[in-house]
């Protein structure tokens, strides 16, 4: 389905967009995955070195507590005078009081038996079980975290603070000649780890959720004091690697670092460890706002991009729709349309430049074709009033007799017609004389056709001026003519006939002098059915006259006074 038509701007669009994802996504994940490298990197090492900052903190300050019993042991009071003299309980006292988290400090014989303490607690009891007791007879001693044993009872814990845990100092006393003479030993209370842990703690841990912990030569977690399961720290938290990704016994993933706190007393490896986590989501945070930030930077350049490529895209496509419509309206009949678009580029320049010469060529055709249209029509119009003129002569030249000139049988014919429906119409009466030239093939015999046919032109002439101009004449046979008188009775055509008669008889005709003719008379009354009646009546009259000896006229059927058959009188 195409949702969009495929014009030449969404197809530059589109492949400008494709081009600008087709650079921009390798560019992104390539960055994106660079970034997230160097990030986890930083971040491992980051914590990595806070791990050797609270080790080296936590080492320092034991090694202090440490050589602060070693410095007690070693005081005069200590080496001489009794165990429980007044100087060496003010010593005791005054090194209490000089660090908020000595608990208990004092002073067992050889026999395990306190001596002086702070405070006189335990004094008079046996301490002889006690590991830092033993250890203390062998030299100077680090103890491990335990929980109070003895000193439970004595120190007054506010119940709900659960027990309290101690950690151990102790240094053999020897006397002048070196011989021992007890051992002195402080418990120093464990909120001590937290305030040695708080002084290197980043200002923004808890923001970054950075957590530390002390683990033990068992693995076990020794601070923070809660209730973590004791194999809290996985095995994978090595010092071996400087950070790792591990599972804390749960499905959350954290970035870890671990490094071992250094050995304090020689042969006396403490085996504690600063282990510091961050949860991974925390970690990759700020990459994430960074990728967050990247999509959308590349969105919106990507956006401007579209937008770019479509606008200059539009710029391009325009000029071709607008030279696309104009052509159109040329085609539509628009010719002197001009062909004017704006466009910059030479292609569309060149274009416009060749469809306005197309244009053109194609006007100036379709202008000599119309004029030439024009041409022929007139000459046709010329040709067919030329035709019209030489059909009228035709039908004048069909109706007209070649040799004399007179209208011919045709011609007669339809006069007669016409006549004889006028006569239908007013009941006025015509006359017709049929007239035929006396012996005339004699004349063709003695002076040859051409004189036979001047004496035939010379009849006609002569017949011709003998009648008014309203009387019609005609050659209607070779030397036989006919005449039509309108508004004449039979006695008026006798006249006329007689007078007719007369003047061929009197005209002398060329080469061969009188010709004579015979006229029959016949008249037509609106009782005949057909013009042919009229027509017969002169037949029969003239070959009446030819009967009675030629060069007369005859009325056939109708008594006439005075001047029938006056060829005969
Ligand atoms: P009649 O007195 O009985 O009429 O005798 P006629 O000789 O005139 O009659 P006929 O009909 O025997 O002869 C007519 C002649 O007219 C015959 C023909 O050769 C001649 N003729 C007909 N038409 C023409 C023509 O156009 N020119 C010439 N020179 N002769 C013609
Ligand atoms: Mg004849
Ligand atoms: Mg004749």
């Amino acid at each position: 389905m195409n949702v969009l038509p495929r014009s030449l701007q969404n197809q530059l669009a589109a492949l400008f967009g494709a081009l600008a994802l087709l650079v921009g996504l390798p560019t992104y994940f390539y960055i994106d995955h660079i970034h997230a490298q160097q990030l986890v990197r930083d971040r491992g090492q980051a914590l990595h070195e806070l791990a050797g900052a609270v080790a080296m903190v936590v080492a320092e300050n034991l090694n202090e507590r440490k050589r602060e019993i070693d410095l007690l042991a070693q005081r005069p009071s200590f080496r001489r005078g009794p165990l429980d003299g007044a100087d060496l309980r003010t010593g005791i006292e005054a090194l209490k009081n000089s660090y908020p988290h000595y608990s208990w400090i004092g002073l067992a014989d050889t026999q395990g038996v306190v001596r002086a303490a702070s405070g006189d607690m335990l004094v008079g009891q046996s301490v002889a079980q006690r590991p830092w007791f033993g250890g203390g007879l062998l030299g100077s001693f680090l103890g491990d975290v335990h929980e109070a044993v003895l000193l439970t009872k004595l120190l007054q814990v506010p119940p709900g603070e659960g027990p309290v845990r101690f950690i151990d100092f102790a240094a053999p006393v020897y006397d002048e000649q070196g011989v021992l003479r007890g051992v002195v030993a402080a418990h120093a209370h464990w909120r001590w780890a937290a305030d040695v842990v708080a002084a290197v703690m980043p200002r923004n841990a808890a923001e970054k959720q950075i957590e530390v912990f002390l683990v033990n030569r068992d693995g076990k977690i020794i601070f923070p004091e809660r209730d973590l399961p004791v194999d809290a720290v996985p095995a994978a938290v090595s010092t071996h690697t400087t950070y790792s990704f591990d599972n804390w016994g749960s499905d959350s993933s954290f970035l870890s670092a671990r490094v071992n706190v250094r050995e304090l007393v020689d042969g006396q490896p403490l085996g504690w460890s600063v282990v510091v986590r961050q949860p991974r989501e925390r970690a990759m945070a700020d990459l994430r706002a960074l990728q967050e930030l990247v999509v959308c930077v590349a969105l919106g350049a990507a956006a401007a991009f579209l937008a770019l490529a479509w606008w200059s895209a539009g710029r391009m496509s325009r000029p071709l729709e607008q030279l696309a419509g104009l052509a159109k309206r040329i085609q539509q009949g628009e010719e002197h349309l001009a062909l004017e678009v704006r466009g910059t580029s030479a292609e569309v320049v060149k274009l416009v430049g060749a469809m306005r010469g197309m244009a053109s060529t194609l006007v100036s055709r379709k202008h000599s074709l119309e004029l030439s249209n024009l041409a022929l029509e007139q000459k046709v119009a010329e040709r067919t009033a030329e035709l019209q003129r030489l059909n009228a002569e035709l039908v004048q030249l069909a109706r007209r007799d070649a040799l004399t000139g007179l209208p011919n049988r045709l011609a007669a014919n339809e006069q007669l017609t016409e006549e004889f429906l006028r006569m239908k119409r007013s009941l006025v009466p015509y006359a017709v004389l049929m007239a035929d030239i006396d012996l005339f093939k004699r004349i063709n015999d003695g002076h040859g056709h051409a004189v036979g046919d001047a004496v035939l032109r010379h009849v006609a002439g002569v017949i011709r001026s003998s009648l008014r101009i309203t009387d019609f004449v005609a050659r209607v046979g070779g030397e036989e003519f006919l005449v039509l008188l309108p508004n004449t009775d039979i006695e008026a055509a006798a006249v006329v006939a007689e007078k007719i008669r007369v003047a061929v008889e009197g005209a002398a005709a060329p080469e061969v002098g009188q010709v004579t003719l015979s006229i029959g008379v016949g008249r037509a009354v609106s009782a005949h059915p057909s013009p042919d009646d009229a027509v017969r009546l002169a037949d029969d009259g003239l070959y009446e006259a030819k009967r009675l000896g030629r060069n007369r006229i005859s009325v056939v059927g109708v008594a006439l006074a005075g001047v029938a058959d006056a060829g005969e009188a």
